[in-house]
């Protein structure tokens, strides 16, 4: 008994074409990350469980270990309990002329 399938319509050169991939993450706009909050980010989060230590840097390179914040979370950042903070942003409490959208 012959059981070949048949494949309709196959065509060797269909998906020959050129793949294009594009790049976007160089300006994508980062959010801060706190739960609720969709504000566009301006500080990075760091810390180190082993020093108890916090970090706050002017957003940088994106990096899996680091926590995106806006300002006004980065602001009102709270240190646990026997942490150290250090603000480290260059624009640490400096007003922002930006245009604040809607
Ligand atoms: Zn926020």
């Amino acid at each position: 008994m012959d059981t070949r399938w048949s494949l309709p319509g196959r065509s060797p050169s269909a998906s020959a074409g050129p793949v294009s991939v594009t790049v976007t993450d160089m300006s994508r706009q980062r959010l801060c990350a706190r739960p609720g909050c969709g504000a566009p980010a301006t500080a990075s989060l760091v810390f180190q469980y082993a020093v108890r230590k916090v970090w706050l840097d002017d957003l940088g390179e994106a990096q899996p270990y680091k926590i995106d914040l806006c300002s006004r979370h980065a602001d009102r950042l709270c240190v646990p309990r026997g942490w150290t903070g250090d603000d480290r942003r260059a624009v640490a409490a400096a007003p922002v002329a930006a245009p604040v959208a809607s």
